[in-house]
C-alpha cells in the first residue's frame, strides 16, 4: 500500500464517522472560497466537512515544482483586503507591499505612482480629464456600451488609451466586448478590495492556502481529496452529495464549484504561462512584484487574441515565484488565442524568442540569466492541475448582475468568482465565502435544532 493509499483508507475511515454525525454542512471545493467559508461557519458553532476533488487543497492559489524548480500556480498577488478578510477568520499572516511596473509603448507607468509616473500621467491630464467628464455626465453608461467605445470618444493619445485599457487586458478580454460597468469596476473602491495597494505572502501564495487548511483542523474541520462531487440531492431534512466516492449527507451544501448564467457559459481568454528560472543574480527591479508589458495597439491585439488568431505583438506580464541560492524562478503570462488548443513548435519558438527578446529590452541583462523555460498552455495546464487558468469565467450579458449566493430552486449555496460580490479576483472569492457562511449559519443551525 503506498502512503496515497493509506491516505485515502484513512480518510474513508473518517468518511464512515462522518457519515454516521453528517456535518450542518459539506462545502465542495477546497479552493480559496470553500476553505474561507468553511472556517467561518466552524467558527460559527457548525460541523463542515470540505469534499475536494483533487489531492491537494487550494485550488488556483498554490504552487508546483517543474524540473526542481518552484513556480505559482495562478494567482500571486492580492488587493490588501485579504488582510481584512482573514483576520476575520483568525488567520495572520505576514504580507510584502510591492509596486508593478507597466511599459506600454514607449511610456512606463509605476504604480502605486511614483514621482515620476505622476510627471507621465500630468502629460496626459486632458485626456484623463475627458474621460472623468464623460463617466461623470448621467446616462453615460446608455452613450458608450463597450470600454473600446469610451476610450475611443475621449482618449486621444494612443498611448495613454493602450495604458486605460490595462483593466481590459487583466480581466482578458476584448476591450470592444468589455461591458462598461465591468471596465469601470476595475478601479472602483467600491467594495475597497485594495487592488491598488497590492501585497503577496512572504514565501508565495501558497501560504494563504496552508495557513487556512492549518486554521480548519484547529477548528475541527475536515477536508477529504480525491473526492469528485457529481451530484446534489434533497433527501428528508436534508442533502445527499454523490461523489466518485460514495455518498455523502448533509444539512446544507456550500458549492465552490461555480454557478453559471447558463450552461454554456462564455469565458474570457485563458492564461498561458512561460515558467522561466535563472541564475540567482538574474536583474529584476527590487520591491515590484508585476513588470507588464503592452504592446502599442493592445486593444487590436486582444480583438486577434478573441478572434482565435496570435498577433505579432502581444501582452505579458512577469513576476517572480521563488529565490534560492541557487536560482530564482518567474511566471510569465500571457493569452492564448481563443480557441486554440496547442499552438505549433515554430509558433511556440516564435512566442517565446518574443517574450524574452522583449524581457530584455525592459529588464536589461535578464535573458541572458535564464537557465531553464517551459511553456504550457491552458489546455496542459487543465490536464495537469484540473483547473482552469481563467479569470473571469462566465462573460455575463450586460445589464445583468451576478447570480445570489443561494440558488433558490436548489437551496445549494454558492461560493466563488461565478456570484455574489463584484470583480473576479481572490478578494472577491474569499468575500464570498464569508458572505456565504452568514447566510448558511443561521440555516444549518435551524436545522441542528429541529
Ligand atoms: C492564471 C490566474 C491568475 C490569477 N491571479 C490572481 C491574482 O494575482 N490575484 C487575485 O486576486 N486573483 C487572481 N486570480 C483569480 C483567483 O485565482 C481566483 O479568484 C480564486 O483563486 C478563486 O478561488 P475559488 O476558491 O473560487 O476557486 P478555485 O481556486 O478554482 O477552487 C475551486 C476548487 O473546487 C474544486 N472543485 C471543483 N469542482 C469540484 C468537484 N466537482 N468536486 C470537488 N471539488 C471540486 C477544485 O478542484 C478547486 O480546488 C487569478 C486567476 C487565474 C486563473
Amino acid at each position: 500500500m503506498t502512503t496515497h493509499d493509506a491516505e485515502l483508507a484513512e480518510q474513508d475511515a473518517a468518511q464512515q464517522s462522518d457519515h454516521a454525525a453528517v456535518p450542518d454542512v459539506i462545502v465542495i471545493g477546497a479552493g480559496l472560497a470553500g476553505l474561507v467559508s468553511a472556517i467561518s461557519l466552524l467558527q460559527r458553532g457548525r460541523s463542515v466537512t470540505v469534499l475536494e476533488r483533487r489531492s491537494v487543497p487550494g485550488g488556483l492559489c498554490g504552487s508546483t515544482h517543474i524540473n526542481g524548480y518552484k513556480f505559482t500556480l495562478a494567482c500571486n498577488d492580492f488587493g490588501s483586503s485579504m488582510r481584512r478578510y482573514l483576520s476575520e477568520i483568525g488567520v495572520s499572516l505576514t504580507f510584502n507591499e510591492h509596486a508593478s511596473v507597466w511599459h506600454v509603448g514607449d511610456e512606463k507607468y509605476v504604480l502605486p505612482p511614483t514621482p515620476e509616473t505622476q510627471e507621465t500621467l500630468a502629460r496626459h491630464k486632458a485626456d484623463s480629464d475627458r474621460l472623468a467628464e464623460a463617466v461623470s455626465q448621467p446616462g453615460f453608461d446608455e452613450k458608450f456600451e463597450s470600454a473600446a467605445q469610451l476610450l475611443e470618444a475621449t482618449v486621444r493619445d494612443p498611448g495613454y488609451a493602450d495604458f486605460r485599457t490595462l483593466p481590459s487586458y487583466v480581466s482578458g478580454l476584448d476591450p470592444a466586448k468589455h461591458r462598461l460597468d465591468w471596465f469601470l469596476q476595475g478601479s472602483s473602491k467600491n467594495p475597497d478590495y485594495g487592488y491598488d495597494n497590492l501585497i503577496t505572502p512572504i514565501e508565495g501564495p501558497e501560504q494563504i492556502t496552508e495557513a487556512l487548511v492549518e486554521r480548519l483542523s484547529q477548528l475541527g474541520g475536515s477536508i477529504h481529496y480525491d473526492t469528485d462531487v457529481h451530484g446534489i440531492r434533497d433527501t428528508d431534512g436534508g442533502k445527499a452529495v454523490t461523489t466518485s466516492r460514495g455518498e455523502f449527507h448533509t444539512r446544507t451544501v456550500v458549492s465552490g464549484k461555480g454557478r453559471f448564467s447558463s450552461n454554456e457559459p462564455r469565458s474570457g481568454l485563458e492564461l498561458a504561462t512561460l515558467h522561466i528560472a535563472t541564475r540567482p543574480e538574474a536583474p529584476f527591479p527590487s520591491g515590484v512584484h508585476t513588470v507588464g508589458n503592452l504592446p502599442a495597439g493592445l486593444g487590436r491585439s486582444m480583438a486577434a487574441l478573441d478572434a482565435g488568431r496570435l498577433p505579432d505583438r502581444f501582452g505579458f506580464h512577469i513576476f517572480p515565484c521563488a529565490a534560492t541560492e541557487a536560482y530564482r524562478s518567474f511566471n510569465v503570462y500571457f493569452y492564448y488565442p481563443r480557441g486554440v488548443e496547442e499552438l505549433d513548435e515554430p509558433t511556440s519558438t516564435a512566442v517565446r524568442n518574443y517574450i524574452t527578446g522583449e524581457l530584455d529590452r525592459i529588464i536589461p541583462g535578464f535573458a541572458s540569466a535564464i537557465v531553464f523555460q517551459r511553456l504550457v498552455s491552458p489546455t496542459q495546464f487543465k490536464n495537469e492541475h484540473g483547473l482552469r487558468r481563467v479569470s473571469i469565467q462566465d462573460i455575463l450579458p450586460a445589464g445583468t448582475g451576478k447570480p445570489a449566493i443561494r440558488d433558490a430552486a436548489t437551496g445549494v449555496y454558492h461560493v466563488g468568482n461565478t456570484v455574489g460580490s463584484p470583480a473576479y479576483h481572490a478578494c472577491a472569492a474569499v468575500l464570498s465565502g464569508l458572505q456565504a457562511a452568514e447566510l448558511v449559519a443561521p440555516e444549518a443551525g435551524r436545522a441542528r435544532t429541529a
